[in-house]
Order: C-alpha cells, then sequence, then structure tokens
C-alpha cells in the first residue's frame, strides 16, 4: 500500500532508474527530471516523466520540482503525440493506492490517444523491448 503519509522508499523501482541500477529507455533528462517510456504501456507512447527529488505523492514535491515536473511533460508531449500520430493526449497523476499509484516516486504518466482506440490496463502488460526502443527512438527524434 502507498498512504499519503509514507516515508520515501530509496529502493522503489524509480528511484533505482534514477541512480542508474535498472535500464530504462530514456527520452530526456535535465537537472530536475528524467523522462522514460512505460514498460507496460497502455498505448504505445506512453511515457513517465519523474522528478529526481524523492517525493512519494504530489504533496511532497515542492513547487519547483513540479514546475521542472509540467515544463518537462510541456516539452515531450509534442514529440511523443507526433510519434506516434496522436490526433489527442492524457496526462495523470496518481497519489497513494487509493488512488491507483503502485510505484511510490511521484509520476505523471503521457498517454497519447486515438478515436476508437481504449486504453489497455494499467501496469499490467510489458512491452516488447524492441518496440519500446524504437519508440524511444522515434519520440527522441522529434525532440
Ligand atoms: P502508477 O500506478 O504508480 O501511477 O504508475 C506506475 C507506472 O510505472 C505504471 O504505468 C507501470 O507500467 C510503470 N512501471 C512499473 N515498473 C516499471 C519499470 O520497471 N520501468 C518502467 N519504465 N515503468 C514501470
Amino acid at each position: 500500500m502507498i498512504n499519503l503519509t509514507d516515508a520515501y522508499d530509496e529502493q522503489n523501482i524509480f528511484a533505482k532508474i534514477l541512480r542508474g541500477e535498472l535500464p530504462s529507455h530514456k527520452l530526456y533528462e535535465d537537472d530536475a527530471t528524467l523522462a522514460f517510456m512505460d514498460i507496460m504501456p497502455q498505448v504505445a507512447g506512453h511515457t513517465l516523466v519523474i522528478p529526481k527529488q524523492p517525493a512519494v505523492t504530489f504533496l511532497d514535491l515542492t513547487a519547483e520540482a513540479a514546475a521542472s515536473v509540467m515544463a518537462t511533460a510541456k516539452l515531450l508531449a509534442p514529440a511523443i503525440i507526433k510519434a506516434v500520430e496522436a490526433p489527442g493526449f492524457m496526462m495523470a497523476q496518481l497519489n497513494s493506492s487509493y488512488a491507483g499509484q503502485t510505484v511510490p516516486h511521484y509520476h505523471m504518466h503521457i498517454l497519447p490517444r486515438h478515436e476508437g482506440l481504449e486504453l489497455k490496463f494499467h501496469a499490467r502488460d510489458p512491452e516488447d523491448m524492441d518496440v519500446l526502443a524504437a519508440l524511444a527512438e522515434k519520440i527522441r527524434a522529434e525532440l
């Protein structure tokens, strides 16, 4: 369970990705944020933007870190929707298990949306690594 009162767990998956202990299909990085492909995408192009600040939920983020996440999302979203030719997109983020959060490091989801294409289940089916690598390359080319 992830509760709004939880202390930050340095061993969570995204902390390990930030430290380079686990791989990711990286799209963009700056001093305050990292953006990478979701490994169990709900749609092609599903991207996560995370702050480098160790924060579990939105409540734990400094205003500066929150602004940095939004700035990176603003940079990434046009590249993502261009790469997958999406006419729309969603941005979403979940705070606590009660809201469906599964990884206890704050993150913003960017989800391309297409007419008639439903989202797949949240955090369920891992995508082929080659497919993710090819998509990441396509998105990076649009940055
Ligand atoms: P949440 O449920 O916390 O809002 O979203 C967590 C997201 O992280 C899910 O969409 C899930 O597919 C994704 N995810 C879980 N583990 C990993 C991982 O090891 N690598 C990457 N890139 N994404 C992950």
